[in-house]
């Protein structure tokens, strides 16, 4: 007998149909002899009507209250899982992230889990129930509903696969894995059979929203091996893991696309110690989380600094910005939006050269304008301008080998 753990997005329990395969699958699961944990999400669309609709009776609502609200969505989802097993003749009982034990700090919207007492989860699993956990939220110490940030249900279902010493922990979704790029960007790219947990959390940190970053932040952390496979199909997935030697040898895994980027440049910064440590101090001050940043080589004991950010932010940066120029005796804050990033990542970088010097020969290739460039030990990354990414992707994806072969 397996413990598992089996989570499902919001594609995957996007109406009373799928919400009816899901339950399916997973009395299947038990009646093969397993233990099941279930993680659900809200039902597609529905995180962004709850959002919406906040907008729609205040400007500014309070965290704290976003957080009641879009806890709603995955609460809605377990009570309708549950009664379908139980419809269908098995024994299922839902739980809201509370109640299954996970506790966080008290960061609304984005919380950190602080740590999970799985009693309930593991007392409702020994009397043979299916368990159902409501994903993306907690409680903090004090009591307050919370949320993990968005796609946070992934990260539910590995500190719960953590907590109960899961034998497997399942991510169910609307593609088959984990492929070399979003396959709604390139229709040629591959399903991986595994990636590492190091190029898993850059290609989902630089835009590949398969899987939340933290949760993959989380998994590695803590050694929680998963899969990523589709719920429409039996088809196996891709296992997410530890890196293994022979995983070096491929030199690019895949590409990821962040759109909605903006850029921000602070012209005639005077060059001496201290301004830049002003300007991004300010900004760290209004939790704006900056990206890229570039300065360029001093000029008559001035320079220029330009970051990236995500366009969303942009007006809070410049409010915050508007009195430091003055501060700090630099020339003008001037953006731009309208840009996004291309990542690509690779374990494999970190031995072998020429990485960047072929992405650029590709873009160079279809003509396409590099902006601003930034590198790590196993990503290269460019900005450009957003209405070109899909062209992009799909020039470095064929430039590093990746497409597939046709059939
Ligand atoms: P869920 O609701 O199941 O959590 P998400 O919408 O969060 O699903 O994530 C699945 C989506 O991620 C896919 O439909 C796909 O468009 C997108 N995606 C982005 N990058 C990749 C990638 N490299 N491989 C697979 N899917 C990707
Ligand atoms: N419902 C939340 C979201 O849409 C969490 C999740 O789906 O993982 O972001
Ligand atoms: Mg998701």
């Amino acid at each position: 007998m397996a413990l598992i753990v089996q989570k499902y997005g919001g594609t995957s329990v996007g109406n009373p149909e799928r919400i009816l395969n899901v339950a399916r699958r997973v009395i299947a699961t038990q009646q093969e002899g397993n233990q099941v944990v279930v993680v659900v999400s809200a039902m597609s669309g529905v995180t962004d009507s709850l959002i919406k609709l906040a907008r729609e009776v205040s400007a500014h609502p309070a965290e704290r209250e976003m957080d009641v609200l879009l806890a709603t969505g995955e609460q809605t989802t377990i009570a309708l899982t549950a009664m379908a097993i139980n419809g269908l003749g098995s024994k299922a009982i839902s739980l809201t992230g509370a109640q299954a034990g996970i506790i966080t700090d008290q960061v609304h919207t984005k919380a950190k889990i602080a740590h999970l007492t799985p009693g309930q989860v593991l007392s409702h699993l020994e009397q043979g129930n299916i368990v159902i956990v409501a994903g993306f939220q907690g409680e903090s110490s004090d009591g307050r509903i919370t949320t993990l940030g968005r796609g946070g249900s992934d990260l539910t279902a590995i500190a719960i696969a953590a907590a109960i010493k899961a034998d497997v922990c399942q991510i169910y979704t609307d593609v088959d894995g984990v492929y070399t790029c979003d396959p709604r960007i390139v229709p040629c790219a591959q399903k991986l059979e595994e990636i590492s947990y190091d190029e898993m959390l850059e290609m989902a940190s630089s835009g590949s929203k398969v899987m939340q970053s933290r949760s993959v932040e989380f998994a590695k952390k803590f050694g929680v091996l998963f899969e990523v496979r589709s719920s429409f199909n039996h088809n196996p997935g891709t296992i997410v893991k530890e890196e293994t030697m022979n995983m070096e040898n491929v030199v690019v895994r895949g590409i990821s696309v962040e759109r909605n980027q903006a850029k921000v440049t602070v012209a005639n910064v005077p060059d001496r110690p201290g301004t830049a440590a002003k300007i991004f101090t300010t900004l760290a001050g209004t939790g704006i989380i900056i990206d890229m940043i570039v300065q360029n080589v001093s000029n008559a004991g001035s320079t220029d600094i330009s970051f990236t950010l995500s366009k969303d932010e942009l007006p809070k940066a410049q409010a915050a910005l508007a009195h430091v120029v003055t501060e700090i005796g630099a020339q003008s804050v001037s953006a731009t939006d309208g840009i996004a990033k291309l990542s690509v990542v690779g374990i494999g970088m970190r031995s072998h050269s020429g990485v960047a010097a072929k992405l650029f020969e590709a873009l160079s290739k279809g003509g396409i304008n590099i902006q601003m460039i930034s590198t790590s030990e196993i990503k290269t990354a460019v900005i450009l301008e957003e209405t070109r990414i899909n062209e992009a992707a799909q020039l470095a994806h064929t430039a590093f080998g990746l497409d597939a072969k046709p059939a």
